[in-house]
């Protein structure tokens, strides 16, 4: 069980189905190494096990050893899993666009928040001008009142 890489393949290798699930065969690669078995996703074969070098191709070694693990699914369960990964297919599709339009929410979300920042600046600005005008106000009223006051007395 330890060479299945998937967890797709290690959860089906261990379910209670009725059919008898295959055995894991020691089969060795051409370069005399124990073969590895991966699943595979493409959309013909999707979810087919198969024997492979353990060695990565990329980078230097491996071979190019390549063995179904079992025979074809039957047409039915073929049907039901061809299914199962369009939707999964779709569904990561549809994740991504999601994540993409949170991550561009969160970088609206940022540049409201410095707006915000900005504007309360302004307002604290403001409401100095508003409080000096007031006393320059109340300055000017005084000085009127003065000088209205000394016509009065000097008439
Ligand atoms: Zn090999």
């Amino acid at each position: 069980m330890s060479a299945y890489l998937n967890p797709i393949a290690r959860s089906s290798g261990s379910s209670s189905s009725l059919h008898s699930v295959k055995k894991e065969e020691h089969k060795n690669c051409f370069c005399g190494k124990r073969a590895r078995i991966y699943t595979c996703w493409t959309l013909k074969n999707p979810g087919r096990r198969f024997y492979t070098c353990a060695t990565p191709k990329e980078g230097h070694g491996g071979c190019h050893f390549f063995e179904w693990f079992e025979e074809d699914f039957c047409p039915r369960a073929l049907d039901v899993i061809s299914h199962l990964n369009h939707r999964r297919i779709y569904l990561e599709e549809k994740l991504k666009l999601v994540e993409e339009e949170l991550a561009e929410h969160v970088v609206k979300k940022k540049a409201l928040k410095l707006e915000k920042h900005e504007l309360i600046e302004e307002k604290v600005k403001l409401e100095l001008d508003k409080n000096r005008v007031g006393k320059q106000l109340k300055l000017c009223v005084f000085v009127v009142a003065l000088l209205v006051a000394l016509m009065i007395i000097f008439k």
